[in-house]
């Protein structure tokens, strides 16, 4: 593992003792290369000249202890192991300064542990440095929309943040959103593929027609936006409408077809309109919202009367109140495979609202709505209840314990009630804590961190076992990732979409994979709808797997045809 030679520092006042530890790592290491101080001004010298593998402390030095050497070597910033060798040491102090982060603490007359220990807080060191690596990886892909390889929200949000930063108060600009008429029917009639294209081809016209007046970024979904900062543009963000729908509007090839498209844009202006980029957003989103489709312009601005409660949203809006009172939700389950031994693992639950014209409208179109509205919390509530009866239910039917999955929305986690309101589920439904798992998103850790990790070790130590959901898409960062309680992180689907025959590999799922087994973390990776997908997820070592290749989110009965099959051995 470690083949150059080993960098030492000993602080050490006695030349004979620092002999005796030579000999005692001699042979063990590809080398060694040494150094000993014996005072504070000696040690800062020797940390600020040069790196060091490891830091090898005596504890009674005329002129220092072990732990005011650990005190320099952390405010020098050095990470390296400090291991302290001491003949005599009260317990207390050990304790001290092993909490003060000492790597470990060895008596003289037990030299025969420095090696072992050694090796193992070089083996930590590089784990450590490939979680680093792997952290500013996250932060790289947490900015860029995998789909379109646009800044994201998170990118744009800052950028707009910047401009503030730089130009003071005088600071002007626009954020326009776009949106791509008849997207889903392009989605449901071409296929996925078909409609990723379109987004891509989408997304490069965008950019090219930005150019320097802005950025282009991608907000999700069908959604664009573009954030115009160069003052001539900010000053005349219809001019460049106008360019943004002549671009969007020649046809585009996809799948061996010509493609005519119509955006909507909404504008709002910064700061007047919004002094934030979600405020900006959602006030860009509700001047699209009143762009009458097919209608003589493509773009609209935001104007002060206009409120949330466009039209088109009042009526949706009140449309989710209907389906609440009537029974309009239901759940499909997804089953989850361990491709290893072929087994169904567990399943998620997905939420879908079949409206009473037979419509079912995919959760991505009503969820922000509901959130909004405040309603996640009782469709949450009634989510929970019924996946954890349906799961009851097929035990109680005979079929082999499984685990049921169930989204929790960022909104209902910063509800007090969500922990009582889990347990009382529990309790009523009668399903043992195991079998559930809870899902969050990285987002959820954007407020209140100490919060967020309080309800998380509640949710923990009554058992139920919890998952980071479209892990790689959000608010990425390791350090929480290290605090957060959590069990296993889901391998989102933009990442599980890149792996094709003609690519069939993929660093950021190599990255996720083995940050996940760094942490000790299971995972189970979405989306799967390949062979080649399958193949490779399983060479880095994630077996679990959910998506279309096994089967699609189905009704209950559809499933439990499915646990029958296996049941009789039929597949
Ligand atoms: P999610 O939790 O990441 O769920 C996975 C989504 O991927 C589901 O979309 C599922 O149908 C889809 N999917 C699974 N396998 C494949 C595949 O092989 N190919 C493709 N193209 N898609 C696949 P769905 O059901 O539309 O749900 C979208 C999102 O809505 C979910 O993403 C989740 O964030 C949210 N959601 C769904 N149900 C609930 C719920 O009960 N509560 C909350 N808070 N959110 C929910
Ligand atoms: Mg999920
Ligand atoms: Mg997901």
């Amino acid at each position: 593992m470690y083949n150059k030679p080993l960098q030492v520092l000993f602080v050490e006042d006695s030349e004979d003792d620092k002999e005796l530890l030579l000999n005692a790592l001699d042979g063990e290491f590809a080398g060694i290369v040494h150094a000993r101080v014996d005072s504070p001004a000696a040690l800062r010298a020797a940390l600020t000249s040069q790196d060091w593998d490891v830091i090898i402390s005596d504890h009674g030095l005329p002129q220092m202890d072990a732990a005011e050497a650990l005190r320099i070597v952390q405010a020098c910033g050095c990470e390296a192991p400090f291991i302290v060798v001491s003949g005599s040491m009260p317990e207390d102090v050990m304790v001290s300064v092993m909490t003060a982060g000492a790597a470990d603490m060895i008596r003289k007359r037990n030299l025969s542990r420095l090696v072992p220990a050694v090796k193992r807080e070089l083996k930590k060191s590089v784990e450590v440095s490939g979680l680093r690596k792997a952290q500013a990886y996250l932060r790289h892909i947490a900015c860029y929309d995998q789909q379109t390889g646009l800044p994201n929200r998170e990118l744009l949000a800052q950028k707009l943040a910047q401009l503030n930063d730089a130009s003071g108060q005088s600071a002007k600009g626009a954020l326009m959103v776009v949106s791509i008429n008849r997207f889903s029917l392009i989605r449901r009639t071409l296929g996925i593929e078909a409609a990723e294209e379109v987004l891509r081809q989408t997304a490069e016209r965008l950019r090219k027609i930005v150019g320097d007046d802005g950025l282009a970024g991608s907000l999700g979904s069908d959604r664009f936006a573009v954030l115009l900062t160069a003052p001539g543009a900010a000053g005349d963000p219809a001019a460049v409408a106008e360019r943004v729908t002549e671009a969007a509007t020649l046809p585009l090839m996809v799948a061996g077809q010509e493609l005519f498209l119509a955006p909507r844009i909404g504008i709002a202006i910064y700061p007047q309109d919004g002094q934030d980029f979600h405020k900006l957003a959602v006030n860009a989103e509700i001047a699209m919202s009143q762009v009458e489709i097919g209608g003589r312009r493509s773009h609209g601005f935001f104007a002060s009367g206009m409120s949330a409660a466009g039209e088109g949203r009042l009526a949706l809006e009140q449309a989710l109140y209907r389906a609440l009172q009537q029974n309009e939700f239901v759940l499909h389950y997804q089953p989850q495979i361990d491709v290893r031994s072929g087994r169904v693992v567990g399943f998620e639950a997905l939420l879908r609202w079949e409206q009473p014209d037979g419509t079912c409208v995919p959760p991505v179109s009503f969820i922000p709505l509901l959130e909004e509205t405040g309603l996640i919390v009782s469709v949450g509530e009634w989510v929970l209840r019924t996946a954890c009866a349906q799961n009851l239910a097929w035990q109680d039917a005979g079929y082999p314990p499984l685990r049921m999955a169930v989204n929790l929305s960022a909104v209902q986690f910063r509800q007090a009630e969500l922990v009582p309101m889990v347990r009382r589920v529990l309790a009523e439904t009668g399903l043992e804590p195991r079998y559930l798992e809870l899902e969050i998103t990285e987002n959820v850790a954007m407020h209140n961190e100490e919060m967020v990790i309080e309800t998380l070790s509640e949710l923990r130590a009554m058992g139920v076992s919890l998952a980071i959901d479209d892990f790689g898409t959000g608010y990425s960062s390791l350090s929480y990732l290290q605090r957060f309680p959590v069990h296993k992180l889901k391998i989102d689907r933009s990442f599980v979409i890149g792996i094709t025959e003609a690519a069939p590999d993929s660093p950021i799922v190599r990255t996720i994979v083995s940050l996940a087994r760094n942490l000790g973390l299971d995972m189970i990776a979405e989306g799967v709808e390949t062979q080649h997908q399958l193949d490779f997820l399983l060479s880095c070592g994630c077996a679990e797997m959910q998506g279309y290749l096994f089967s699609r989110p189905a009704p209950a009965e559809e499933i439990q045809e499915l646990l029958d099959g296996v049941r009789h051995g039929v597949h």
